[in-house]
């Protein structure tokens, strides 16, 4: 497999004309509370077929099978105040940050769902020992360990049950982002907007696991930046690095396109998962594209191209993306380390 690298078309200035300022495209698409994990799984399923990472994409589409269940079944929990969205506003904050939201205890209970939901469909699985052993562990270890994945801190952090807890904190933020949306509505508040730190979720502050290139039915594509923690996704121009927010030195890089071997004219069907390099700040992130396939899905698609990651980081970039089930170790983790 090699790379294939695209010049991009259009600056941000010229697709903003385009899009004609940006009034018609809505900053915000908050996730869905019927969709968002269960579209997630048909993709993961969607992949795992012939994929050399096989077992662990059906792995990861039983967690978010989970998930799909916990976050229909969530109870009640606080959520800020008016006086409290009025604030984070004014100072141009996340309504519910990761870092600094006290996290109701109702979180380690979608934890222990999640393992309660996975047990019975594991069986023969060599997951089902490390999922069994996990409901022994107490609340105050899971706190600690929610606590390194929410400050992306690796020291201490236990890399084989981080993928579970990630997923439960992913359930909790969602759960809490709507529950939000829906008092905030109530008020006639809108809970949630534009922050000073454009390339943060502008709900909760964390950082974004790829880029989706959105189809606009009457404008054109859009990129959003979709959120690692509570799935929100938030517009950002095409063609500027989400970590530096530089325009210069943007690449695109992606593996042959699909359908390449096929030798029908098949040519130009491209492969859905780039990788958007900047040569400012030597990050990437990927992006998958919508107008390619319709099925694309963020994080699926990024557990499922970490060839993808490879070249790249060959190449000498480093990855700004982040993926709270497959969990990048620090850069001089020995090579031999052995997936599981
Ligand atoms: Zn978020
Ligand atoms: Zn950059």
């Amino acid at each position: 497999m090699s790379l294939t690298q695209a010049a991009p078309l259009l600056t941000p200035e010229e697709i903003a004309i385009r899009a004609g300022g940006q009034q018609q495209v809505p900053f915000l698409v908050l996730p869905q509370r019927a969709s968002v994990f269960a579209e997630r799984e048909i993709r993961l399923r969607q992949l795992a077929a012939g994929h050399p990472m096989r077992d662990f994409l059906i792995f990861m589409a039983e967690v978010v099978h989970a998930q799909h269940r916990a976050l229909q079944d969530c109870p009640a929990v606080e959520v800020p105040d008016d006086a409290a969205l009025e604030s984070a506003a004014r100072l141009g904050m996340p309504a519910v940050p990761a870092t600094d939201w006290p996290r109701d205890p109702a979180w380690r209970a979608v934890f222990r769902s999640l393992l309660d939901s996975l047990v019975p469909r594991l069986a023969g699985s060599p997951a089902l020992a490390t999922v069994q052993a996990l409901r022994e562990v107490d609340d105050e270890w899971l706190d600690a360990q929610a606590d390194l994945l929410l400050h992306n801190l690796m020291l201490g952090l236990e890399l084989g049950p981080a993928p579970l807890i990630g997923a439960a904190l992913q359930v909790y933020w969602t759960h809490l982002v709507l529950s939000t949306q829906a008092a905030g509505e109530k008020s006639r508040l809108a809970p949630f907007g534009r922050t000073d730190d454009a390339t943060a979720c502008p709900c909760c502050g964390s950082h974004p696991t790829a880029s989706v290139s959105r189809v606009n039915a009457t404008a054109g594509n859009y990129r959003y930046l979709h959120c690692s923690l509570c799935s929100t996704q938030w517009h950002m121009v095409r063609i500027k690095c989400s970590h530096c927010e530089g325009t210069k030195g943007i690449q695109y890089q992606s593996l042959e396109p699909v359908g390449a071997a096929t030798a029908e004219g098949n040519r130009a069907v491209k492969h859905p998962v780039e990788a958007e390099t900047c040569d400012e700040c030597g990050h990437y992130l990927k992006i998958v594209h919508m107008e390619r396939d319709a099925q694309v899905e963020p994080v699926a698609d990024d557990l499922a191209s970490v060839t993808l990651d490879l070249l790249v980081s060959e190449a000498g970039f480093q990855r700004h993306g982040v993926n709270l089930m497959l969990l990048f170790g620090e850069p001089d983790i020995p090579d031999d380390g052995g997936g599981g």
